[in-house]
């Protein structure tokens, strides 16, 4: 018993430098959160299944011997190795491998191997199994309990991961991990659930004789037991923060109201009456002299940004502050040329504040912050930094952000220097679920902008094989002859050994050769700020027909004009994801726009399912209903989305019907001692700032 939850990573026996600094890229800081970074699913590598039993898209676990195994070259390079275990044969088959990996499938020698059942025909195969491979002399036991899956990175693998938790957790005191009153609580409710050590340690380490099925399906007691102390925690958090703010004073900006029709702003359209609904909701706050705290829902494109305009419009006529943050600096910029447009006249002073922005500039900056001689500033998460103050900042405008969890809200929140706290608008294009929208954000007042700007056609949407590429290029043609232009998207920068994808340099080059005509240029992380700049701001001038990119773009660009987006090797994109992107096409009036997803071979059955829901529907809820379901189906676990939360193990959705047992127990403990209630938010929330953290 030597370790400790505070403890540094490294007291861990097998963890030094490189190892902690590829935990702390998973959000793990400390002991305690290496802990509760809890499984995101099991497999069953208890006992063996027979070839001959195998059925069609089963999960199973295989031993033979390799009787066969070779790349195959020309065409789409790949490997194959026959196993055969005395009831059948299989194959095990890899598109992406490495040298190594091929040599390592030594004929005669045994593989263990555990995958997705394909059968075709009298063929079995299995498709990039995770395995191993021995010599029969030296063949390792079974494991005797079920294997959990964390989330992790590429370089640590589940095995080093999976031995660094055991090892913390044999070493340490588990008594106090969890709520000993939330124990106390579910034993005088007579509901049976494990104590919480004890839960921590199964879902780490569940037994054979646990029910795989609970356990894969988060309907296990120990995880019940987490899942309702974490959403407690939640709404904890909620209630101290809410409690604080209510009883703060905000800044009365009722002496000036916006003309709806126009929000006051130099703009080239009328205003929906979604958006107008929306910023009259938020003149409403402006009057009630306490803070604000809503949150715009609006599908991609339906306008969010001009209502966060006209809500800092009503700051500065009201003679104060304001701010609006982005996740990206392509956003970030994108949205202060919009505003120094929409603002033309009004003699008032905007700024754009980024990391990379010259130390001599944003001192300059800082100092008519705090003078008042800026009005609206405009940047990423450095326009919350430490050294950043302002005169009288009234309003905080948060656009796109994936994550505005409860510990970014309460954060904020603590960001006031005077006596009156910021207004906050929080802008969205995820769907809220109802069940979140009462938990979760309960704190939150609710807007939604359900309306497109008028002249929004659909985007047209087809799937195609990377073998049919080249019947792109005609439409590529003509969309640019007729003076429009096009995003090429690619999942990976440069082609890599282990992936067999489209990388944005594979496709410019097959671009520029297709197409020499029209003009094609890389915007890419690896690029030089200076390059990416040029290039982004070409395309947005019209001077570049084809912007080949990475996922850069994903959020909030906005250039009306482009009207194909294709997206290569879209069967590894998530569908949040892809609606995202296809959302930066189709945002023109009266144009027929068009998407392409290509895909390579061979494709999952739920890659298949989001291929098809994406030509099938365009409206944002739709699709998230369908991500919803497709996610329930085990695919992409462990990317908990539900509103933009981090949660540690509770999914909304699938665990709505404990949200009455978390919110009783919730009751009971609300009036504990504070250090109590702080462990608990700590241990639950902690570590997810994300904007707020000082640099
Ligand atoms: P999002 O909600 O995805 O952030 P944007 O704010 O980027 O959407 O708006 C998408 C596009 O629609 C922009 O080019 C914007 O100028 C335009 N737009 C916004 N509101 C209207 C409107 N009422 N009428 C016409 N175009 C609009
Ligand atoms: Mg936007």
């Amino acid at each position: 018993m030597s370790l400790s939850l505070t403890d540094a990573l490294r007291k861990i026996k097998g963890v030094g430098p490189k190892i902690e600094t590829q935990l702390n890229s998973l959000n793990i800081f400390t002991i305690e959160d290496l802990i509760f970074h809890l499984p995101i699913r099991y497999e069953n590598k208890t006992q063996l299944n027979e070839i001959k039993d195998l059925d069609q898209n089963q999960t199973a676990h295989v031993e033979g011997e390799i009787v066969e195994s070779k790349i195959f070259f020309p065409g789409r390079r790949s490997f194959l190795a026959k196993i055969t275990d005395g009831t059948g044969f299989l194959n095990i088959r890899m598109f992406y491998f490495s040298q190594a990996q091929a040599i390592a499938f030594e004929k005669g020698k045994i593989v263990r191997a555990y995958g997705n059942v394909k059968i075709s025909g009298s063929k079995i195969e299995m498709f990039h199994p995770s395995y191993k491979v021995f010599l029969l002399s030296e063949r390792p036991n079974l494991d005797n309990t079920y294997t959990p899956v964390y989330r992790t990175i590429s370089g640590l693998t589940q095995f080093r991961l999976k031995t660094i938790i055991r090892q913390a957790l044999s070493e340490l005191n588990l008594d106090d991990i969890c709520m000993k009153d939330a124990d106390d609580f579910f034993e005088s409710k007579k509901i049976d659930f494990p104590k919480g050590r004890e839960a921590i340690s199964k879902i780490h380490m569940p037994s054979i004789d646990d029910d795989l099925n609970q356990l894969r399906t988060f309907k296990h007691p120990a995880q019940k037991r987490l899942i309702v102390e974490e959403f407690a925690a939640n709404q904890v958090a909620i209630n101290i923060s809410s409690e604080r703010i209510n009883k703060m004073k905000s800044f009365d900006l009722s002496s000036q109201k916006l003309n709806l029709e126009s929000f006051d702003l130099n703009i080239p359209f009328y205003p929906t009456k979604a958006q107008q609904k929306v910023v009259q909701e938020i003149m409403m706050n402006f009057q009630e002299k306490k803070p604000m705290r809503r949150l715009i829902q609006g599908d991609v494109g339906s306008g969010k940004t001009i209502v966060a305009a006209a809500a800092m419009n009503i700051c500065t006529q009201n003679n104060k502050q304001s701010v609006l943050m982005c996740p990206t600096e392509v956003l970030a910029k994108q949205h202060f040329e919009n505003f120094v447009n929409w603002f033309k006249d009004k003699n008032i002073s905007i700024e754009l504040l980024l990391g990379k922005t010259k130390k001599s500039d944003k001192e300059k900056i800082e100092k008519k912050l705090i003078n008042g001689e800026i009005d609206i500033l405009i940047g990423t998460h450095t326009v919350f930094q430490k050294n950043i103050e302002f005169k009288s900042l009234a309003l905080i405008v948060v656009d796109e952000q994936q994550r505005f969890g409860v510990k970014q809200r309460f954060d904020l929140a603590s960001k006031s220097q005077s006596e009156e706290m910021p207004h906050q608008l929080f802008m969205t294009a995820t769907p809220i679920p109802r069940t979140l929208a009462m938990t979760i954000f309960s704190d939150l007042d609710l807007s939604i902008i359900d309306e497109l700007p008028p002249g929004r056609n659909p985007v047209k949407t087809v799937v195609l094989s990377n073998d049919k590429r080249l019947e792109i290029v005609n439409r590529l043609q003509k969309v640019c002859k007729d003076g429009n232009q096009v995003y090429w998207l690619c999942t990976m920068i440069e082609d890599n050994d282990s992936f067999d994808v489209q990388s944005a340099e594979t496709s410019l080059e097959w671009i520029r050769e297709n197409a020499p005509e029209l003009r094609s240029e890389l915007v890419h992380s690896k690029l030089s700020n200076e390059e990416k700049e040029k290039n982004i701001i070409d395309f947005r001038n019209g001077l570049i027909d084809i912007l080949v990119c990475t996922t850069v773009i994903e959020v909030g660009m906005d250039v009306p004009n482009a009207s194909l987006m294709i997206i290569e090797n879209a069967e590894r994109l998530g569908l949040s994801q892809l609606h995202q992107l296809r959302g930066r096409v189709g945002r023109g009036p009266d144009m027929d726009s068009y998407c392409a997803l290509l895909y390579q071979d061979p494709v999952s059955e739920n890659a298949q399912k989001r291929l098809e829901a994406m030509k099938k529907y365009s409206n944002g809820f739709d699709i998230s209903e369908i991500d919803l379901e497709l996610r329930g189906a085990g695919e992409l676990l462990g990317l908990k989305q539900s509103g933009g939360i981090d949660f540690k193990i509770s999914d909304i959705s699938r665990d709505a019907q404990l949200l009455k047992l978390s919110q009783s127990l919730t009751e009971k403990i609300s009036n504990l001692e504070s250090t109590k209630l702080e462990k608990l938010i700590d241990r639950w929330i902690g570590q997810d700032q994300v904007y707020i953290k000082a640099q």
